[in-house]
C-alpha cells in the first residue's frame, strides 16, 4: 500500500498541491527538457529548475550567492537577493540543526556545484508561495514581496528540499515519501504548530469531510489519496492534520523519538529502502498500524 519510488507513474505529470492560505507546494516533477535561456549566459550550469519543475521561468543568469545558495531572479535588486540569501542561511542553519547535520556531506547535489537554488519570481503569481524540487525552490510574491519574505514558507520549502538532498537522486524524478510525512515535517520544522486539543482535532476532520471521508492524515500516501475537486479546505487543514501526524513521533508525549531520527530515514531511503520500511526502522512503528491507530493515538495524545 505504501507504494514509493514511482518514477514512471510520475513522469509525465508534475505534482503540485498548494496551500491557498500559506502558498506552500511541492513538486514532484518528472523527468522534463531543459529550456533555453534567453540572453546572458548564465554563470553556472545546469540551472535545475528548468528540467525538474513545469516552470521555464527566466532569470538574468547573475545568482547572488551564499555559502549553500544561489539567489536567482529576473527582477530583484541584489539587495533583495542578498537579503533572502541571508535569510535563507539562517533558515538553513536552524534545520540542519534540528536534524543534527553538520556538514553537507550526505546531499546528493545534481548540479556541478553544491549549492542549492533559489528562484525569486517576483512576476504575478497567484496560485502559490512556495515550490520545492530536488535542488531548490522557487519562491514567488505571496511568500517574499519586496519587504517581506515569509520565514514558514522559506524553511517549510528549504526542509523538502533537504529532504529530495538527503534521499538521492531518486528523489529528483519520484515521490519516495509520504505526503502526509513530507508536507507534515515541513510545517513542523517551520514551527507550525496548529492542533493541540481534541475538539480542534475532531473539528478540523469534519472540515476535512469533503476531501475525504473520515479524514486520516497518515493514509495520504500519495496526492492520488485526495480528491481532486476538493479545493476550499484541503490546504491550511489537511496540513494541520499531518503536521499533527509528524508531531506525535517526536513528542514526549507521543512515540517520544528523537527528530534526527529523520536524517537516517532518509539515508535509509538513499540506501533503497521503501518509505514504510524505512519508516519502521526509525520510528518503530509500521505505518500501517499508524495509519490504522491514528484516531485512538491522538485521543491519548490530545488534552
Ligand atoms: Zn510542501
Amino acid at each position: 500500500m505504501q507504494a514509493v519510488r514511482q518514477p514512471v507513474r510520475f513522469a509525465d505529470s508534475v505534482l503540485i498541491v498548494c496551500v491557498l492560505l500559506l502558498g506552500i507546494c511541492v513538486g514532484h516533477p518528472g523527468l522534463g527538457v531543459s529550456g533555453e535561456e534567453g540572453g546572458r549566459e548564465p554563470n553556472w550550469a545546469p540551472i535545475l529548475w528548468s528540467s525538474l519543475t513545469p516552470y521555464d521561468l527566466p532569470h538574468d543568469g547573475y545568482p547572488f550567492e551564499t555559502e549553500h545558495f544561489a539567489v536567482y531572479s529576473n527582477t530583484a535588486s541584489e539587495r533583495k537577493k542578498e537579503f533572502v540569501g541571508e535569510q535563507t542561511e539562517r533558515a538553513f542553519s536552524e534545520i540542519m540543526s534540528i536534524l543534527h547535520l553538520e556538514t553537507t556531506d550526505s546531499f546528493t547535489f545534481l548540479s556541478h556545484r553544491p549549492v542549492i537554488e533559489i528562484l525569486l519570481i517576483e512576476a504575478h503569481w497567484p496560485e502559490w508561495g512556495g515550490f520545492a524540487y530536488h535542488g531548490g525552490f522557487l519562491l514567488s510574491p505571496v511568500a517574499c514581496n519586496p519587504y517581506y519574505c515569509s520565514d514558514r514558507v522559506i524553511k517549510h520549502e528549504l526542509m523538502h528540499v533537504v529532504g529530495f538532498l538527503l534521499s538521492g537522486p531518486g528523489s529528483a524524478i519520484g515521490m519516495i515519501v509520504d505526503v502526509w510525512f513530507d508536507e507534515g515535517l515541513a510545517e513542523y520544522v517551520a514551527g507550525a504548530r496548529e492542533i493541540h486539543t481534541m475538539p480542534a482535532y475532531t473539528h478540523r476532520r469534519s472540515q476535512l469531510a469533503e476531501v475525504m471521508d473520515d479524514f486520516n492524515p497518515v493514509s495520504v500516501h500519495t496526492w492520488e489519496n485526495l480528491n481532486a475537486s476538493a479545493t476550499s479546505a484541503f490546504g491550511v487543514y489537511a496540513y494541520e492534520l499531518f503536521e499533527l501526524a509528524v508531531r506525535y513521533l517526536f513528542d514526549e508525549d507521543g512515540l517520544a523519538v528523537p527528530v534526527e531520527a529523520v536524517t537516517e530515514l532518509y539515508v535509509d531511503l538513499h540506501e533503497g529502502y521503501s518509505f514504510a520500511d524505512a519508516f519502521e526502522r526509525q520510528f518503530g512503528l509500521s505505518l500501517d498500524d499508524y495509519e490504522a491507530q491514528f484516531n485512538e493515538r491522538m485521543l491519548d495524545f490530545l488534552p
